[in-house]
């Protein structure tokens, strides 16, 4: 048979056992023998699930309490000198995680960032200067000798030492991460040493940074890492995934391993260049199951693609996962709930193991050994094709029918803005939040209740009605100037818009790790997406009918609903962001005909959807900002229109930024201490700006002083003519007292900044606003 591997498989548990048990290890309500056991337990499950599958290799070291690039620092002795110089131990990887366990006193925890162009985070690794590395290998080879136990072919996991070092950060000054290659290579000889004693075939080294834009030092780098690495008696098969190896694509091909792996489900077309350069004893693993993505695998198409490879490679073909199945939901035959058609149309983790088994034995055997298989995914494939739930003709009949006025608000922001400051009539350094506030137990319950059918429409208005009243009031005594409803009625600000758009399905366990313990459940976009009912007009016209400050409707962006969603792969992204911005397009001017006169679009997901090759952005930024200006620009110039963003780098996207023309932009600043607004001064930025005085994500209350002093700081880059002041984000995960107290400061600190500058007349406030 062909050769079947995945990348790594799921580590969360078919119903999330990962997340339940290490949480209560946390807590205290399980010791560490237990929380061993539970992981032991899943690790056992998931090689069975791929003994079944008949793959050939089963994954090793691809388990993790909380995050692999984490567990590769603990591997390497990579632990920052706060955690202490003992052997590192649970409480030490739990604290460098998340700064907290159940033994060792709190303290400040490693960084985490955004793993590639994925949802997943993973723990940066902090590097000093003269770094030390030194071998842990406890828990790798603990596992191995865990599966080795099951008497099969076994192929351990690492992340490659090059994406490793490139993944990390120097917390001293800067200084170039590859002088740290002469401490760091001996540790990896050693690890494939040891693996090449167990009797080990083949080890699979990740090598993900080799679809990103390397500098030609690093591209040398790989040259001579791999050259030494070779020099043990193991295979290595290297692997790639994300995306197009473009210009490291002859570097991967001829780099001295035993195998390379290469990502065709995103880029198919670079099959052409890989077979060019791949040497004619090498292996080649073809990434032809979506790792990310949760349809079905078209057997016919991709047994064309890989037909001629086999012809071609013979037995140095191998098929597998386009990257790790991490980013999948684990097992589809969970969803009991989930509509019979759509449940056709998917393959969760589970699922994928047994197509790699299917297209092996098609390759091998010819497609009369998988005669029924085959006939089944070819209808649900053409179900999928041809259902008339996933296309709507009048949807993309309107989507060709987009014009250019569309995208282009009626006239231009210096104009509008006259109009907007006479109409909404509010003060210098207007105040503001976010969106949501506390979403306490009582809301929780209230809209599980509803779900759930405990409790009818009715009597679940009638208690939202309450809760937003109850935000408003609480807003009025405060005395902010443009009020929130408080989005009491939304788990999620996706979620909230795909349960009430077509298009969109929802699973009962389809989960996937964002973080450690935290999970999330994102939607998956099947169809055309269309508005069949109003999402938000009945509880802003409810919040606006209690007060005459200004109510801001709040909406979620096209981007942010695309990037995290499962999305369609029969067309492209662009496609259908085009298709929830014209959803939102509507509700946006339903809101105006309801008499909102301010709207707010969130798009915390824009940076997030970048391409990892920057010469990729610019089409992306261009389609991105369409769909945001498709969204929002259908309204009148006195209606302002709000965006928000939550992250703090701008530099690289400022005119896109700008580009957006939303009247006003709020944003996260108050961890970077206002810097991030020099890309604003620099981009001369002419609309306006709310940076964020205070973070939400701590519950320390600011003091008036200290956001006074913000805001001076960030009216050095920005005329304080353009400034709103707001927290950096909303506020669901705060309690009330916090957020009534942190708030009050910022009402206090705003209007102390009114009265200081209140003794400048018109004509020097403008004269400040253009020095
Ligand atoms: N309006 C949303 C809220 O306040 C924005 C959340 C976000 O930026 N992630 O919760
Ligand atoms: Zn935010």
């Amino acid at each position: 048979m062909v050769t079947t591997h995945n990348l790594g498989f799921p580590r969360i548990g078919t119903k999330r056992e990962l997340k339940f048990a290490v949480e209560r290890f946390w807590k205290g309500e399980i010791d560490q023998n237990a929380l061993e056991l539970q992981g032991k337990w899943i690790r056992t499950d998931n090689w069975k699930k791929q003994i079944e599958a008949q793959q050939t290799y089963l994954s090793v070291g691809d388990f993790s309490w909380y995050d692999h690039v984490l567990d590769t620092s603990i591997l390497l002795g990579v632990i920052p000198e706060r955690f202490g110089t003992h052997e590192p131990d649970i409480h030490t990887y739990f604290r460098m995680a998340r700064g907290r366990a159940p033994i060792g006193e709190d303290i400040h925890a490693c960084e985490m960032t955004k793993w590639f162009d994925t949802n997943y985070h993973y723990i940066v690794p902090e590097f000093q200067r003269n770094q030390h590395f030194q071998l842990n290998g406890h828990k790798l080879f603990s596992e191995i000798a865990e599966a080795e136990q099951l008497r099969k072919p076994i192929k351990p996991i690492l992340l490659g030492p090059l994406s490793y070092l490139w993944l990390g950060k120097s917390k001293q000054n800067d200084f170039d991460k590859l002088l740290l290659l002469d401490n760091l290579l001996p540790v990896y000889t050693k690890i494939l040493n040891k693996l090449s004693e167990l009797n080990i075939e083949w080890v699979q080294l990740d090598e993900p940074i080799l679809v990103l834009d390397l500098p030609i030092q690093w591209q040398n780098a790989f040259k001579n890492v791999y050259q030494h690495l070779q020099k043990s008696h193991l295979n290595i098969l290297l692997t790639t995934y994300f995306g197009h190896l473009k210009n490291n694509t002859q570097l991967a091909c001829e780099l001295p391993t035993a195998g390379l792996h290469v990502d065709f489900v995103r880029t198919p077309d670079q099959i052409e260049n890989v077979l060019q350069y791949l040497p004619k004893d090498k292996i080649l693993s073809a990434g032809i199951v979506d790792g990310r993505n949760i349809w079905r695998n078209d057997f016919r198409k991709t047994l064309k693609f890989l037909r001629p490879l086999h012809q071609i490679l013979k037995n140095r073909l191998w098929i597998a996962s386009s990257c790790s199945l991490l980013h999948c939901p684990v097992d589809l035959d969970h969803e009991i709930k989930l509509d019979a058609d759509i449940k056709s149309w998917l393959s969760f983790a589970k699922q994928k193991l047994a197509e790699m088994h299917f297209l092996s034995t098609a390759l091998e055997l010819g497609d009369s050994a998988i005669e029924k298989v085959l006939k089944e995914n070819e209808s649900a494939t053409t179900s999928r094709q041809q259902s008339k739930r996933i296309h709507q003709s009048d949807v993309k009949k309107r989507c060709q029918a987009i014009t250019p006025e569309m995208i282009k608000r009626k006239n231009p922001y210096f104009y509008r803005k006259k109009i907007q400051h006479a109409l909404l009539q509010l003060p210098l350094f207007p105040t503001t939040t976010i969106g949501s506030f506390p979403q306490t137990q009582d809301i929780r319950s209230l809209r599980h209740q509803y779900k759930s059918g405990k409790i009818d429409f009715n009597s679940y208005r009638e208690k939202i009605c309450h809760e937003i009243e109850s935000a408003i009031d609480k807003q009025i005594a405060l005395d902010i100037d443009v009020l929130v409803h408080g989005e009491s009625e939304r788990n999620d600000m996706v979620e909230y818009f795909g349960e009430l758009l077509d298009g969109f399905a929802f699973t009962e366990n389809g989960w996937v790790q964002s973080y450690g313990s935290r999970c999330v459940k994102p939607p998956i976009i099947f169809g055309d997406v269309s508005r069949p009912t109003q999402m938000t007009v009945d509880w802003i016209s409810y919040a606006q009918s209690l007060t005459t400050k200004p109510v801001k409707g709040m909406l979620t962006g096209p981007i942010t609903i695309l990037c995290w969603s499962f999305v369609r792969d029969d067309q492209s992204r662009f496609e259908t962001a085009k298709q929830i911005a014209l959803a939102l397009r509507d509700e946006v001017s339903d809101l105006v005909a309801a008499g909102t006169q301010i709207i707010q679009i969130d798009e915390p997901a824009f940076r997030e959807g970048l391409p990892l090759h920057t010469s990729d952005w610019d089409d992306y930024l261009r389609e991105a900002v369409y769909c945001f200006r498709l969204a929002s620009s259908g309204v009148d110039d006195a209606i302002q229109i709000h965006t928000h963003m939550c992250y703090s780098e701008f530099n690289d996207i400022i005119s896109s930024i700008g580009d957006l023309d939303a009247d006003v932009i709020t944003i996260e600043t108050s961890r970077s201490d206002m810097e991030l607004l020099k890309a604003f001064e620099q981009y001369k930025y002419p609309n306006e700006i709310g940076p964020g005085v205070y973070d939400i994500h701590s519950p320390r209350i600011p003091t008036v002083s200290e956001i006074v002093k913000l805001i001076e700081k960030a009216s050095d880059s920005i005329s304080i003519q353009q400034l709103w002041i707001n927290p950096d984000c909303g506020l669901k995960t705060r309690d009330w007292k916090e957020t009534e107290s942190a708030l009050k400061n910022m009402v206090t600190a705003a209007k102390r900044l009114r009265d200081k500058y209140k003794s400048l007349n018109p004509n020097d406030v403008a004269l400040l606003s253009t020095g």
